[in-house]
Formats: structure tokens, sequence, C-alpha cells
């Protein structure tokens, strides 16, 4: 027997007892935001403004996980991203204690501040500690000599060193990958993921290889969907959602194949929104998209095709705005075939979450139809001739539309070329007037907000409505 099979004895008990119980991922569309915790608001430091945290939190788990890691590396770099909005400190983003919620924790607590959060430990806390035991320590042993046993008899990879000092050229800090090698002229830092790094050393390594020109590649010794912990959700997510797992079994691939071979866990995303179970597949390590930049090393570009999708989704919803723009300032809404489009476009706006009356005559034709002529500066699918005369009727006898008319017509630069039409200077005294009515009865102006989701949908631009 030889050194290379002896390294191959069946030994998965480190693995076995390092096996985790499952936990549930959130389902998507769920609130992320642990409602009980102490920091309720924080505030963007690009912006300046005040969030809501349960806000930041939002529903999307993908976006979350890497919201996590940037809101860190920025921290680390003295830099942070958030501060809470009571008494400045940093905050960043922690996991609660047994439940899938988040919650913001202050970076450093002397008591100054009302909102308490670093009382007890966060799950990923519980977590780093859990799992760091020896047993563990023997299998990253193992999982260190396989690395590199792979990377020797795979052709392509030069200085393979096991645990070398890095000494970055440009920070002058220090790091000791597991395992190092250059491929291509890239030089590689590989880390093994057993016991669990916690986030903001995650986020250092990768912050340290980025600014060193190398890249950061994780290890694991197993990834699968219901023993994942949070931790290995920070490297997936924020991997273009691959990770790489090495095992027995890929290396004797590897020892079979003559090159490096890892198995690949990937998920695909899904048109329009959310991403697919796991994928997996064993994969020679030259096939994987190698990016320094984005400190991400990756087999399927699930980013790319989530971009792909996006792009078909709003080439998708530009076509159905035009579509419904020309049926509204035609005569589709009178035609004959009135009503089968109206079906057919009943179909295409379900499909963006805008459910339309069963009726073509059920819907605020009339809001549509003054926001259309806003839009394109004159009276839309009607005999007017001036877009002042649509403001008169909305001023007469649909006050509940005349705000976001108005916001259409300050947004498509309407305004003046409006008061301009008609009986000259009638409009600017009937605005006057409004205004005195407004403010006597300001509530027969209130939106009509029924409508408000097709609107959105069929202008963009208007965003956010008043
Ligand atoms: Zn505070």
């Amino acid at each position: 027997m030889d050194e290379q099979t002896t390294i191959l004895q069946p030994d998965d008990r480190y693995l076995r007892t390092a096996r985790r119980r499952a936990q549930e991922r959130p389902e998507s569309g769920q609130p992320l935001w642990l409602e009980r915790a102490q920091v309720k608001e924080i505030m963007d430091t690009e912006t300046g403004r005040h969030l809501a945290a349960a806000s930041v939190m939002g529903s999307a788990y993908e976006r979350l996980m890497q919201l996590r890691m940037e809101v860190r590396t920025r921290m680390l770099k003295s830099d942070p991203l958030y501060r809470c909005s009571i008494c400045g400190v940093p905050v960043y983003i922690c996991r609660a204690q047994e439940e899938f919620k988040f919650f913001f924790r202050h970076q450093e607590e002397d008591g100054s501040c009302p909102a308490q959060t670093r009382g007890g430990l966060s799950q990923d806390e519980i977590d780093a500690r859990k799992y760091n035991g020896a047993k563990e320590s023997k299998l990253h042993r193992r999982m260190k000599d396989w690395v590199c046993q792979c990377l020797a008899l795979d052709g392509k990879f030069e200085s393979i060193e096991q645990e070398p000092t890095w000494k970055g050229k440009l920070t002058g800090d220090r790091r000791r990958p597991d395992v190092r090698a250059v491929v291509d002229g890239l030089p590689i830092a590989f880390e093994i993921q057993l016991s669990t790094t916690h986030l903001n050393v995650i986020a250092a390594r990768r912050d340290f290889y980025q600014r060193e020109g190398g890249l950061l590649v994780w290890l694991f010794a197993e990834f699968d969907t219901d023993h994942r912990r949070m931790t290995d959700d920070d490297v997936f997510y924020n991997n273009n959602l691959n990770a790489f797992v090495v095992n027995q079994k890929t290396v004797e691939a590897s020892l079979q194949a003559g090159e490096f071979l890892l198995d690949c866990a990937w998920v695909l995303p899904i048109k329009g929104g959310g991403h697919s179970g796991l994928h997996k597949r064993i994969v020679p390590f030259r096939e994987l998209s190698l990016n320094p930049a984005t400190q991400s090393a990756y087999y399927f570009d699930y980013a790319g095709a989530k971009r792909q999708f996006e792009d078909e989704i709003n080439a998708e919803k530009g076509q159905l705005r035009s579509d419904f723009e020309a049926w509204m300032g035609a005569t589709g809404y009178h035609g004959a075939n009135s009503a089968s489009q109206w079906d057919e476009f009943r179909i295409r706006l379900r499909r963006f979450g805008v459910e339309l009356p069963k009726y073509n005559n059920h819907i605020d034709r009339e809001l549509l139809t003054d926001l259309y002529s806003a839009k394109n500066n004159r009276p839309w699918g009607q005999r007017q001739k001036h877009l002042v005369e649509v403001a008169h009727r909305v001023a007469n006898s649909e006050k509940e539309h005349l705000t976001w008319f108005m916001h259409a017509a300050r947004h498509y630069g309407r305004a003046d070329s409006m008061s301009e039409e008609g009986t000259p200077g009638l409009w600017l005294r009937r605005l006057k007037e409004l205004r005195i009515e407004y403010r006597q009865t300001p509530e027969r102006f209130e939106p009509d907000r029924r409508a408000q989701a097709l609107v959105e949908l069929l202008f963009p631009e208007l965003r956010p409505l008043p």
C-alpha cells in the first residue's frame, strides 16, 4: 500500500460526530427582523437617513446574507455602514438565539444607549463555541493533507504549501491559510470551514485577500440543505451561491482523474425571485471561474443567470407597459375584442403580482387616462385637445385623482406648459382655489389607492407615489 492509499482509509466518524441538527431556513417573504430587538432604527451612513431595522432586514434571506457580510467588512475598515440611531455607535447584524430572526447589535456598549444589545450570546457566538472540538481538528488536518495531495497531482498548481505565512505586500498584515497554491499566476488561499469561523473572521480574510490580489476559497467537509450553519451560509451566499466540498470521495476521484476535483453545490435562480434547492456535481477545479475582485470561485454563475432573468422580466414589463398604454390610447378599450384583450392583460399583469378586476369597466379608467395624458402631454384616448382640459376635469370631478395627476404633471415637466394652454391665467386661478379647498377639506383630495399597485407597475417613474 503506498502513501496515497493509506490516507484514504474510510474514516468519516469525525464527520458523524460533527453532524449538526437540521435548521430550517426562513421561507421567502417572511420578515427576517427579530421583533423584540432593542435597536428599532439605524442610520444609513451613506445617506444620513434613519431607517427602520425591520425594513433593512427585509424578507429576502439571500440579500440579507450579503448585507451581513458588507456590514461586517465596513465595520472592520472603521467605515461602518450603519449606526445606532440613538447613540451613533456602529451596529452589525446578528442572528437571534434559536430562531431564524436577525437583530442589530452595538459594536461596543457602555450602557449609555437605552438599547441594550449585548446581553447573552447570539446564535453565531453559540455556534462558534459549540463546534470547536478536538475531533474536528483531526478532520481539519486530514483535509489539509487531502487538499495538498490533490493539488500536487494536478499539474496546474505551483508553490503548494500547508499553513504558510502569507505576508501582505500592501497591508503588511499576515495570514496563515490552511493551504496556499498558485494557479495561472493567481495566489489562492484554501481555508477549510469545519469549526465555525465567525463572520467577522470570514469578512477580515476576504478583505485581506481581496486587497492583496489573492483569492480565498473555502472548502467544506460537507454541505447540504439540512445541516448548514449560519456561517456556512455566510460563505455560500457571498460566493455566488456555490460551495465546495472535499471528502474521501472527491480525493479518490481526483486520484483517478489525475487532477483536483471538488464536489460543488450550487443553486439556480428562479425567475421572479428565490432559488432552487441544492444541485451537486463533482467538477474539476480548472472549470471554476475565479474572480479575485468579488472573492468568488464558482462553477455555476448564479449572479449572471439571475441578471439574465431580471433583464428578461424588465423587457416583458416594458412590453406590457407600452401595449397597455397603446390600448388605452386607441380604440382598444371600446373595441370589439375588448373583453378578450382585457383577459390577456389580466394574465400578463398577474405574473407581476397585479390583479386586475374581471371586467374592464371596473378599473379606474379615468385615473389611468389622466396619468397617460400627463405623460404624453395631451388627452389620452379622448377627443379633447389640450392637457389643461384634462386638468380641469380632474379638478372639478375627480378630486381623488388630483394629487397623483399633479405629481405626474410635475414629473413629466407639464406644470408650466399646461398653465399656458386654454384661457390665459385660468388654470393658475383654479389652482389657487384648489389650494384653499384642500386646506378646508383635505380628505376630498386623498388619492384613491385601489389602483396603486397597477399604477406603480405601469408608471415606475412615478414611484414613490404621494
Ligand atoms: Zn445605541
